[in-house]
């Protein structure tokens, strides 16, 4: 395995950014290569703890001669975000500079080509590390972005033309769910991973064997050394399913059993005031039509005080929000249905 530092220019003298990147060169060109980064979203740290552990399983197969694809790894992908603090809260979604989400604006080429790269010499350091993180990780046919939700079931993001050949990836990761998407104008990392290839001749698009996926692994305190364990686990038989890394004695994965649902079937919930969430429900539990799913005190004490708030259908709770004051507005949950959401939102996943 070899380490190297990137460095992204600032946007003023004497400010620049660094990110280790590390390379284990597999022996068979044939293999399909990997390309793993955690915390696009700097402050989501499930998928930096797993790679904690996942890298020494991966130094212990390169000594034993079992690492055949290569594997580019990305630990800590953005480090204008993890160094962004404001009055002490740390913020690590959003660019403080441009306001600009950094799982969005990524370049959305025609081609999985790199010479189609903008050139973001005079562009804003986000942007120079969003073509730097593309650059990096265009080529290889498994891309990994690693994210985690504000408290959630471990679930994945999947374009709809590598369903169900990914199934494999969902069982082997160990998630709760996938949720199926159709198209990105927005410019999410795995929209940038996964668009170029639509138009590409079959050879080079390889449908039937990309992994392209953001995994949300669970909750943004779900930081923990035993789910970082089975999280790395679950890389690393994701890795040996596909032949990136030889494990003869690994079982393959068995079938996927979670939910698979398309985007729009899920009901994001924006709550009808402002004030206190008390949910009735947690990631995971399922729900019929009709349940309570919170309630906001936005007038304590008084009556009519309370608003409840009920599911618009049968499904299951995918995810909720870690804090517990609220806007009118804001979305409460996810809900995944059978059946398309009221307020189906299109295109882009929700990351
Ligand atoms: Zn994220």
């Amino acid at each position: 395995m070899r380490k190297s530092i990137e460095r992204i220019a600032g946007e003023s003298e004497g400010a620049s950014y660094e990110f280790p990147l590390f390379r284990l060169a597999g022996t068979d060109k044939a293999a399909p290569s990997a390309y793993l980064q955690a915390a696009l979203h700097a402050g989501e740290l499930p998928g930096v703890v797993a790679i904690d552990l996942l890298m020494p399983m991966l130094i212990k197969a390169e000594a034993e001669d079992r690492v055949k694809g290569d594997i580019t790894i990305v630990p800590w992908a953005n480090p204008i975000g993890r160094a962004q603090y404001h009055f002490g809260e740390h913020q690590g979604r959003f660019h403080l500079g441009s306001r600009a989400n950094f799982n969005r604006g990524f370049p959305l080429l025609a081609s999985p080509d790199p010479a189609l790269l903008p050139n973001t010499t005079l562009g804003s350091a986000d942007q120079r590390l969003k073509t730097r993180l593309l650059q990096l990780s265009l080529g290889h046919d498994i891309v990994l972005d690693l994210h985690c939700d504000d408290e959630g079931l471990a679930y994945l993001y999947v374009h709809t033309s590598l369903w169900p050949a990914m199934a494999d990836c969902a069982a082997a990761l160990g998630v709760g769910a996938v949720v199926l998407w159709s198209e990105d104008t927005d410019g999410t990392f795995e929209g940038a991973s996964v668009m170029p290839y639509q138009n590409a001749p079959a050879d080079v698009a390889k449908l039937d064997r990309r992994v392209v996926t953001t995994v949300e692994y669970r909750g943004i305190l779900d930081v923990d050394g035993t789910l970082a364990r089975a999280d790395a686990d679950g890389l690393y038989r994701l890795l040996v399913a596909r032949g990136t890394v030889v494990d003869p004695d690994l079982p393959a994965p068995g079938p996927f059993t979670g939910v698979v649902a398309p985007l729009e079937n899920i009901d994001m919930m924006p709550s009808p005031r402002a004030g206190a969430v008390l949910y009735n429900v947690k990631p995971g539990d399922r729900v019929a039509r009709g349940d309570r799913l919170a309630t906001i005190i936005h007038a304590p004490g008084e009556t009519d005080g309370h608003t409840e708030v009920f599911a618009p259908q049968d499904g299951i709770i995918l995810t909720r929000r870690s804090r517990r004051i609220i806007r009118a507005g804001e979305d409460l949950l996810k809900l995944v249905g059978g059946r398309k959401s009221a307020d189906a939102r299109s295109g882009t996943l929700e990351d």
